[in-house]
C-alpha cells in the first residue's frame, strides 16, 4: 500500500513499525521521494486494524491525504524492518515544515544527567528543523545540511532502534556528534555552549546587539527593556519606527508584557511558534522604541533549544538571563534575511557586536510567522516558519503552474492538482538581492517537487520585478496576467473550498493593485467590489476613482494625499487643517497644481490612500516609515471613539453603477474638526462610514446577483476593527462573510489566488 500526504521527516516509518509489531504483521516500509510504501502480511483482521489506524493514529506531525491498498501474492517477510529510500520520479510528497522543539526533547535539555543536557540542538522525530535543512527528497540524512556530521555510536543505536523516539530522525545530534554553537567578536571566537550563552547573556546586559543564527536564518536580538540597546539597533538597522518583534521565554512572561486571550496563548504555544500580535499592557516592562505608536506588540516563544536556553541562567557563572528580547530578522534593511554565514558576518558586520553562531549550515532562508488572532481564529500576517511549505489544498484541479505573486510581502506558489504549495515569505522584492533570493527559492522549490509548469501567472502590474522575471524566464510557457485585486479573492475563494461554481462578492482593499479603468489606460485600484470566479470577475463598484500623485513620495507622505483629497474633491484646503499644516508651502502648491492640472496624477480608488489621507486629516500621522503606518495609527486611535447614537452620521455616496464618493466622508471629516469635534470619535467614524458602504454595496448587488458569500480580502482588512465593523453589520444582512485562515489578507496571499485563476484555465 502507499500513503501519500505529509508522511516524511514525521515519525511516520516507525510508527509504522511499531503499529506493525504490535499487530504481529510481517513486511516492510519505505520512502520514495512520492510517498510511503508499505507491505505487510499477517490474519485478514490485523491488516485491517492496521490500515485504520495508520491514519487515525498517525504521529503528531504527520498529515495522511490517501491511503491505497492494493493485495497482493504473499511475500517473504520474517519479520517486518524499514526499507532503503528509493528515489522516484512523478509528483513529490510533502516536505514537514520547521517546528518548534517538544517537550519531551525539551525535558532532556533540562536534565543534567541526560546526554543532551543544555545541548542547544536537540530534535527528534516529533520536533525540530525540516524545510530549511532538506536539499533533497526523499527526505534522509544525505539529502539534508546534517550530512557532514557523522552520527556518534550512541546517536546511531537510537536511530536504529525501532522503539526509540529518534528512530530515523534525520536531524539526530547531540554534543558528540552534532552541530555545536560559537560566539564570535571580531578575531575572538568562544566556544563550548556555556561559556558561549554567557557572553551572549554579558552583551545584552551590556546593551550590545548580537547577531543569533537560527532555524531560518540570523536574527539581531537585544535587550528589550531599556531604550538604548533598542535605540542603537533602530539606527543601525536604519528602521525607525517599524515595530520589533519580541522573544520571551514562557507563556507567563508574555502575559506580563500583554493582555493573552485563551486563542492567542495557542497560537504562541502551537508547533509553529509564530509571532502574535497582542495587545501590550500600559504597564508592560519594555522599552517603548519595540512598537512606537502601536498597541499591539508581537511576541513569540522560544522554538529552538538554543531559544530556550537564552533565557535560562547558565550554572555556576553568575550571569543573568535577560527577560525579554527583540529578536528582528537578521537583515540590512530591504535585503533579504542572513543564511550563510560568511556573508552574515559581512553584511551584519556593522550591526552586531558580537555573533552567536554554529556550524549546522541552513538551506532554505526562512523568516518568522507573524499571525493575529480576529474574532478568535487565527488570521496569517505573514505565513513562514513553522506554515510553509504545508500545502493548501485546493477545491478544484489545476495544471500544473508557478505563479510568482506580487512585490511587497511576495511568496510564490506552486501547484498542480489539488496541491498549492505556497512559499515562504520572502519579502519586498524591489532589488536584485530580493529578486535573486527568490529566484533561489523558485528553483528549489521546482527542483523539490519535481513539477514543470505548464503555464506562469504573475501580476498584471508592469512595473514589478517578479513579472517582468517571470517574462524573462518563462522560456516560451505562457505568463498569464492576473488582476491584483482578482488574486486576492481568488486566494480567500481557495482556502475556503470554494469550487468556483457560482461566484462570490468580494470587497478586496488595499494600497495599491494595478487595474485597467474602463478608458483601457491604468488606474491605481484598491476600493474594489468584484464579482469573481476563477475564471474571471466583474467590477460590480468601486471607490471614486479620483486624480492622486501616484508614486512612492505619495505613499510615504500621507499628508500630502490628504492635500490632494482635498483638492481632488474641491474642498477649502484651510492652513489650519493639521494636514495642511504638515506640508510645507512648496509641497502644498505642488501638489495642489498637480491635482488641479492632472499632471503626475494616476486616477486612484485605493481604499489604503483613504486611510492614509484621512490619518493625516485628524492629525494622526504626516509621514511614514513604514508600510501602513498611517492607518495603524489611525485605528488605533479610533479604538478610543465613541459614537453619539443620536448624532447624523456621515456616510459615503453610492450611485447606480456603485461608485463610492468619499466627499461627504472626508467633508464630514473637515466639519468635524472645525467644530471641535474629538480625533477618535471621528476616526471611529470614518471606520463606521467604510463599513456601511460595503453593506450598501452589497445590499444594492443582491438582487442582481442573488446572495453571494462576501469576501473581505486585501491588506485594508488587517485592520481588525474596520473588518469587526464590517462582518457585523453585513452577517445582521444575513450575508455570509469569508476572512482569510490560511494566507494573508495582504499581497502574501496574491500568489495562491494567481495559481488556482492560472492553472484553472482563466485569468
Ligand atoms: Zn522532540
Ligand atoms: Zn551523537
Ligand atoms: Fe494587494
Amino acid at each position: 500500500m502507499t500513503v501519500t500526504g505529509l508522511v516524511q521527516g514525521v515519525g511516520f516509518r516507525p510508527f509504522v513499525h511499531r503499529l506493525a509489531g504490535e499487530l504481529g504483521l510481517v513486511g516492510f516500509v519505505g520512502n520514495d521521494s512520492a510517498c510511503v510504501f508499505i507491505e505487510v502480511q499477517g490474519p485478514e483482521g490485523s491488516v485491517e486494524r492496521f490500515v485504520a489506524r495508520l491514519a487515525s493514529e498517525a504521529p503528531p506531525l504527520a498529515r495522511v491525504e490517501s491511503v491505497t491498498t492494493t493485495i497482493m501474492a504473499a511475500g517473504h517477510d520474517a519479520a517486518f524492518r524499514i526499507a532503503e529510500s528509493s528515489p522516484a520520479s512523478g509528483p513529490r510528497t510533502l516536505v514537514a515544515p520547521d517546528v518548534a522543539v517538544c517537550a519531551d526533547c525539551m525535558a532532556e535539555v533540562l536534565d543534567p544527567r541526560d546526554r543532551r543536557y543544555r545541548y542547544p540542538f536537540t530534535n527528534c522525530t516529533n520536533c525540530g528543523p525540516r524545510f530549511t535543512i532538506i536539499r533533497d527528497l526523499p527526505y534522509d540524512r544525505p539529502g539534508t545540511t546534517m550530512a557532514g556530521f557523522g552520527m556518534c555510536s550512541a546517536c546511531r543505536s537510537e536511530y536504529e532502534d525501532p522503539a526509540d523516539r529518534r528512530y530515523h530522525a534525520q536531524p539526530i545530534a547531540c554534543p558528540r556528534c552534532g552541530p555545536s554553537i560559537s560566539f564570535e567578536r571580531g578575531e575572538e571566537v568562544v566556544r563550548g555552549t556555556d561559556r558561549v550563552l554567557v557572553e551572549l547573556q554579558r552583551s545584552v546586559v551590556a546593551g550590545q546587539v548580537v547577531a543569533v543564527k537560527g532555524i531560518g536564518g540570523y536574527h539581531l536580538c537585544c535587550d528589550a527593556t531599556s531604550d538604548a540597546p533598542v535605540e542603537r539597533l533602530r539606527v543601525r538597522k536604519g528602521r525607525l519606527d517599524k515595530p520589533f518583534a519580541l522573544m520571551v521565554p514562557d507563556l507567563a512572561t508574555a502575559r506580563g508584557l500583554a493582555s493573552i486571550d485563551g486563542e492567542e496563548a495557542a497560537a504562541l504555544e502551537s508547533p509553529a511558534r509564530p509571532i502574535v500580535l497582542v495587545r501590550r499592557r500600559p504597564d508592560a516592562p519594555l522599552s517603548g522604541l519595540v512598537a512606537p505608536g502601536n498597541p499591539l506588540i508581537g511576541l513569540m516563544l522560544p522554538y529552538t533549544p538554543l531559544h530556550h536556553l537564552l533565557f535560562l541562567p547558565v550554572p555556576g557563572s553568575g550571569s543573568v538571563p535577560p527577560h525579554c528580547l527583540v529578536l528582528t530578522s537578521g537583515n540590512v534593511s530591504d535585503e533579504p534575511i542572513c543564511t550563510d554565514d560568511a556573508q552574515a558576518r559581512v553584511r551584519l558586520h556593522g550591526l552586531a557586536d558580537g555573533f552567536l553562531t554554529n556550524d549546522r549550515p541552513i538551506h532554505v532562508p526562512c523568516d518568522d510567522s507573524v499571525v493575529r488572532v480576529v474574532d478568535g481564529r487565527v488570521q496569517p500576517v505573514r505565513r513562514s516558519r513553522g506554515y510553509a511549505p504545508l500545502p493548501v489544498h485546493l477545491p478544484v484541479e489545476v495544471a500544473p503552474t508557478l505563479a510568482v505573486g506580487g512585490e511587497l510581502k511576495n511568496t510564490f506558489c506552486l501547484a498542480s492538482g489539488r496541491h498549492a504549495w505556497v512559499s515562504q515569505h520572502l519579502g519586498d522584492i524591489e532589488n536584485l538581492e530580493t529578486l535573486d533570493a527568490f529566484r533561489r527559492c523558485v528553483d528549489g522549490f521546482r527542483r523539490m517537487y519535481g513539477i514543470a509548469p505548464t503555464r506562469w501567472a504573475a501580476d498584471g502590474h508592469p512595473g514589478y520585478l517578479t513579472r517582468r522575471w517571470a517574462l524573462e524566464n518563462a522560456g516560451g510557457v505562457p505568463v498569464v496576467d492576473v488582476q491584483h485585486h482578482h488574486a486576492h479573492l481568488a486566494a480567500m475563494m481557495a482556502e475556503h473550498g470554494l469550487d468556483g461554481s457560482s461566484p462570490v462578492l468580494g470587497f478586496a482593499f488595499d494600497g495599491t493593485g494595478y487595474g485597467v479603468g474602463d478608458d483601457g489606460r491604468p488606474e491605481i485600484w484598491g476600493g474594489e467590489a468584484l464579482v469573481a470566479d476563477y475564471r474571471g470577475f466583474e467590477r460590480a463598484g468601486h471607490l471614486r476613482a479620483l486624480p492622486l500623485p501616484g508614486g512612492n513620495a505619495a505613499v510615504r507622505n500621507p499628508c500630502r494625499v490628504a492635500v490632494a483629497y482635498l483638492a481632488a474633491l474641491g474642498i477649502d484646503i484651510e492652513r489650519w487643517l493639521p494636514a495642511a499644516a504638515a506640508c510645507d508651502e512648496v509641497e502644498l502648491g505642488v501638489v495642489q497644481r498637480q491635482v488641479e492640472r492632472n499632471v503626475g496624477c494616476v486616477p486612484t480608488t485605493s481604499m489604503g490612500r483613504l486611510f492614509d489621507a484621512v490619518a493625516s486629516l485628524l492629525g494622526v500621522r504626516h509621514r511614514i516609515t513604514y508600510e501602513a503606518q498611517a492607518a495603524i495609527e489611525l485605528e488605533a486611535l479610533a479604538e478610543h471613539g465613541a459614537l453619539d447614537p443620536a448624532a447624523p452620521r456621515w456616510s459615503f455616496a453610492v450611485d447606480d453603477d456603485n461608485v463610492v464618493d468619499p466627499g461627504p466622508v472626508v467633508r464630514g471629516l473637515v466639519a468635524g474638526l472645525s467644530s471641535g469635534a474629538e480625533p477618535a470619535d471621528l476616526a471611529l467614524g470614518f471606520h463606521d462610514a467604510v463599513a456601511r458602504a460595503v453593506l450598501e454595496v452589497a445590499a444594492r448587488l443582491r438582487p442582481r446577483y442573488g446572495s453571494m458569500p462576501v469576501a473581505l480580502s486585501g491588506g485594508v482588512f488587517q485592520n481588525t476593527l474596520l473588518t469587526r465593523l464590517t462582518r457585523v453589520g453585513l452577517e445582521h444582512e444575513g450575508f455570509e462573510v469569508l476572512t482569510h485562515r490560511l494566507v494573508p489578507p495582504n499581497d502574501g496571499g496574491l500568489s495562491l489566488g494567481q495559481a488556482i485563476i492560472a492553472g484553472h484555465g482563466g485569468g
